[in-house]
């Protein structure tokens, strides 16, 4: 099952939320920060024990103070213009996020629209690409439960025409 959210993903109580992180793992902007701000300093500790992520990667680490029990942390790619495997990369992190909860026994997990941010991917082609990767994974995960929390207005249209 697909459905759709507005708002902010650190408010999800479900088993995972994805963090659209950066290949230091360390913390950054945008809504690493408000999940590392939301889970507490436990968070940024666990994390400097996975020695970073590469991009298209996932890890796994405890939520902490979020309601959510784990935190998936996974890389998008920046956008560098599309000749630079961008794609490709982006299908990556959605598909090793999504195989890493299944591998973990999750069933509830919500996706922040990854690399749409500072990372500057065209939100549409992103959206496109969410939805086409969590549709495949449904062939072979059927119970699985999959929220898309769009914080700004204009992911959150995108999704709702594609979801419809
Ligand atoms: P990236 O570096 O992967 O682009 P950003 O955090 O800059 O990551 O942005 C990814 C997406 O996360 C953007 O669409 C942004 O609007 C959204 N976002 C920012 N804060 C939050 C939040 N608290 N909850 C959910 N989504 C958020």
């Amino acid at each position: 099952m697909m459905q759709l959210q507005k708002g902010d993903i650190t408010a999800f109580g479900g088993d995972a939320i994805v963090n659209a992180a950066n290949n230091s793992l360390l913390g950054g902007g945008g809504v690493d920060g408000a999940i590392h701000k939301a889970a507490g300093p436990q968070l940024l500790a666990e994390c400097k024990t996975l020695g970073g992520c590469e991009t298209g990667q996932a890890k796994i680490t405890k939520g902490y103070n979020l309601p959510a029990r784990f935190v998936i942390h996974t890389v998008g790619p920046v956008w560098y213009g599309g000749e630079k495997g961008e794609h490709e990369l982006l299908e990556r992190a959605y598909r090793n996020s999504l195989e890493l909860a299944l591998s973990t026994d999750l069933a509830t997990i919500a996706f922040p629209n990854i690399s749409t941010g500072i990372y500057a991917f065209p939100k549409p082609q992103a959206a496109q690409i969410a939805i086409s990767v969590v549709k495949e994974m449904f062939v072979k995960a059927h119970d699985l439960q999959v929220t898309f929390i769009c914080f700004d207005d204009e992911n959150y249209q995108l999704y709702q025409k594609l979801l419809a």
